[in-house]
């Protein structure tokens, strides 16, 4: 990438520029290219798991299965939701971001990513040269946890076929889960984000390649971790590229 060009994106994710003394070991991801499954332990499958009796959504066009996500009871976050959170973007979209569950602004315009975390993701869009528009956006929940709790193992479950599907219409070249609790609930392993991060990983539904970043909420409370975004961000540029040539 040409150095004008990534000190730009660098100024708008508001990172510090430091000068490297010379060549660190961070420095050489490729390596880290291989798939990373011999760093993930699979999530243990909870049996007790009520799964609801719901409509196959599995043959849903988007507008249907945007209808049935709206009407959906499956879980108690119907009734506290103000609206549920679909997710956005182009249906062709080649890349595919998924966080992890709508927080109140988003419940309330029912939008994914529309608060402040969701400003910091169109600059770490904007990084990789893409315009909001031009991705999707959507999460593993569909509805706001009450007080933006992390998601229940049940609201997952009743949420999961919905996220499929979406994946399944898109069929992007790339998904990138943000944060920890995305990560794990989409790969279906309990490793720490920092050990996901780094590798391509496969979505096990659909054997869509995965990359795993911090979540922008964090890298708020964090802006340190920025500079580690920046080098997922270039992996993702990376990996995007080779998809396209093969
Ligand atoms: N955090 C998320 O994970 N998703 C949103 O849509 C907003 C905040």
């Amino acid at each position: 990438m040409r150095e004008d060009l990534r000190q730009q994106y660098l100024q708008a994710m508001g990172i510090q520029v430091w000068e490297p003394r010379g060549p660190g070991p961070e420095t050489h991801r490729d390596a880290e290219m291989k798939t990373a499954e011999s760093n993930t332990r699979p999530l243990a499958v909870e049996t007790s798991i009520r799964t609801p009796a719901r409509e196959d959504v599995s043959q849903l066009d988007w507008e249907a299965l945007r209808e049935q996500v709206s009407g959906c009871t499956a879980c108690e976050l119907s009734q506290s939701r103000t609206q549920t959170v679909f997710g956005t973007g182009a249906h062709d979209a080649e890349i595919l971001f998924i966080g992890e569950a709508p927080g109140a602004d988003e419940d309330r315009q029912g939008e994914p990513f529309v608060g402040r975390a969701g400003k910091l993701l169109n600059e770490m869009l904007f990084a990789i040269g893409f315009q909001r528009e031009q991705v999707y956006i959507a999460n593993i929940l569909k509805c706001r946890p009450p007080g933006n709790r992390d998601p229940r193992p049940e609201e997952v479950v009743c949420c999961e076929p919905y996220l499929k599907r979406q994946i399944e219409l898109l069929n992007p070249r790339l998904v990138v889960a943000l944060g920890r609790i995305a990560a794990q609930n989409l790969l279906k392993v309990d490793t720490t984000l920092a050990r996901l991060r780094g590798h391509c990983h496969t979505y096990p539904e659909g054997r869509v390649p995965v990359v795993v970043t911090y979540h922008p909420a964090y890298l708020l409370r964090s802006p340190l971790e920025k500079r580690k975004v920046w080098e997922d961000l270039q992996l993702i540029h990376r990996k995007l590229n080779e998809l396209k040539e093969n």
